[in-house]
C-alpha cells in the first residue's frame, strides 16, 4: 500500500524552482536581499504531498516551471488588476498562498502525472481525509517544452471554489 502519511527519503525539489522569479524577487535577490519571494513561502504540508507522490506514485521527475509568486510576479499583479477592473474581490490564486506549483510535463509524462495526482487524492479519500489538491488543470497546447499542468492545494471558499479543474 502506498504511504500517505510518512516523510519521503529526502525532498525533491529545489528552491531555485520553488522561488518567486520574478523580476523584483530576481533583482532582491540578486542584492542579497529577498525574503519576499523565497522558496520557503511554499507551504511544508503542501510540498510534503509533491513529494510522496513524486518518491511514491509517479515515480518521474517534476520539473516545476513556476511555484510560489508574490503579489508584484506579473502574472498576479494582472489577475488583481482586472479583478479590480470588474469591480470584483481579487482572491488570491494558488502560487501566491503557496500551494501552486506548474509542473513541465507533456506527452505520456502528463497522462501518468495526472493519474498519479488522482490516485494520490483518491488513496485520501479511501482514508476518509481530506483530498489534498484541489486542482489538477493541464495546459497541454502549443510547443511540448511550454505545457504544463498546474497543481493546486487551496480549499474552497467564497469567490474560489474548489475542488475545480479548468483548462488554458
Ligand atoms: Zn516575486
Amino acid at each position: 500500500m502506498i504511504d500517505i502519511t510518512t516523510p519521503t527519503s529526502k525532498n525533491y525539489f529545489t528552491v531555485q524552482e520553488l522561488q518567486c522569479r520574478c523580476a523584483d524577487c530576481e533583482r532582491e535577490r540578486s542584492n542579497g536581499e529577498g525574503a519576499r519571494g523565497c522558496a520557503s513561502n511554499v507551504k511544508e504540508w503542501f510540498l510534503s504531498h509533491l513529494n510522496r507522490v513524486r518518491e511514491r506514485v509517479y515515480c518521474r521527475p517534476m520539473p516545476v516551471t513556476s511555484g510560489y509568486r508574490c503579489t508584484l510576479h506579473p502574472i498576479e499583479a494582472r489577475k488583481a488588476k482586472r479583478a479590480m477592473q470588474e469591480g470584483k474581490p481579487h482572491i488570491l490564486g494558488d502560487h501566491p498562498c503557496g500551494v501552486g506549483v506548474d509542473v513541465g510535463v507533456y506527452g505520456k509524462d502528463a497522462h501518468y502525472l495526472m493519474q498519479a495526482l488522482h490516485v494520490y487524492n483518491w488513496l485520501h479519500a479511501q482514508n476518509e481525509l481530506p483530498q489534498p489538491f484541489t486542482a489538477i488543470s493541464p495546459n497541454q497546447r502549443g510547443p511540448h517544452h511550454k505545457r504544463f499542468i498546474h497543481i493546486g492545494g487551496n480549499t474552497d471558499a467564497p469567490g474560489r471554489k474548489r475542488p475545480w479543474d479548468w483548462t488554458y
